[in-house]
């Protein structure tokens, strides 16, 4: 995770810090790199804290971390989970120029549910994203996340998926919510595996390449797997 440890934002289920953000490291990518380089990592999901104080939102950086691992590590292959950049075209631009393997961007949860679970963000904004990305850069895939349990009925769950599948995305995850303590919003129901399946299911017969759902999966479980169904 890049850009600090601070959000701007507060998501009511996020366990990040939040509060005054950090100076933005100009070193970070080289650290980054030789954290890459000590582990061995043919795949990298690099991902940020949301920077509402930056005027690109951090998309620099974001770019300069792929462009140092890819100019390094000529075999790598980068992942990267950005932020919704407050809906600046410009630094998603910025971020797809240095062609990482996969955009992903969360919707997270239904957008009934966006001002009392993802405050700060806009659900049509985060899809546009997400519709901008295959515009700019038909190439690149595309992927999201949707996490289960707050209080979301299923036809919710489902014009989701189905408003993800409308901006061509590619790759979907869906898990279910777990409360970090008790000041996070309440788990109002836990999914079965029955009902992630379904909801896998759902999916893929909309046409995702490949949809990951069950209860412990997260944005970037198996994100190397997803690439072998392509
Ligand atoms: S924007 Fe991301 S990091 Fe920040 S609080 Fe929300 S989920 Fe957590």
């Amino acid at each position: 995770m890049i850009l600090g440890t601070h959000c701007t934002r507060r998501c009511a289920f996020c366990n990040v810090e939040k509060g005054f953000p950090q100076r933005v490291d100009p070193e970070e990518p080289y650290r980054l790199l030789e954290a890459v380089k000590v582990l061995g990592l043919k795949y990298v999901v690099i991902t940020s804290v949301t920077r509402d104080d930056l005027p690109d939102g951090g998309a620099k950086h974001f770019a300069e971390c792929i462009r140092v691992l890819k100019e390094n590590i000529p075999d790598i292959k980068v992942e990267v989970l950005i932020p919704d950049f407050r809906g600046n075209r410009n630094s998603l631009e910025t971020v797809l120029a240095q062609k990482p393997i996969v955009l992903n961007h969360n919707v997270e949860t239904v957008p009934r549910l966006y001002p009392t679970v993802r405050i700060g963000a806009d659900y049509r904004r985060s899809l546009e994203i997400l519709k901008w990305s295959k515009e700019i850069d038909r190439g690149i895939y595309t992927k999201s996340a949707i996490i289960v349990g707050f209080g979301e009925k299923k036809e919710e769950i489902i014009k989701t998926i189905e408003d993800l599948r409308e901006v061509d995305c590619d790759f979907l995850v869906i898990g279910q919510y777990y409360q970090p303590s008790l000041k996070y919003h309440p788990v109002v129901k836990y999914y079965t595996e029955e009902e992630f399946k379904e909801l896998e299911e759902v999916a893929y017969g909309l046409g995702f390449k490949f949809v990951v759902s069950k209860a412990n999966a997260r944005s970037s479980y198996k994100a190397f797997e997803s690439l072998l169904s392509t």
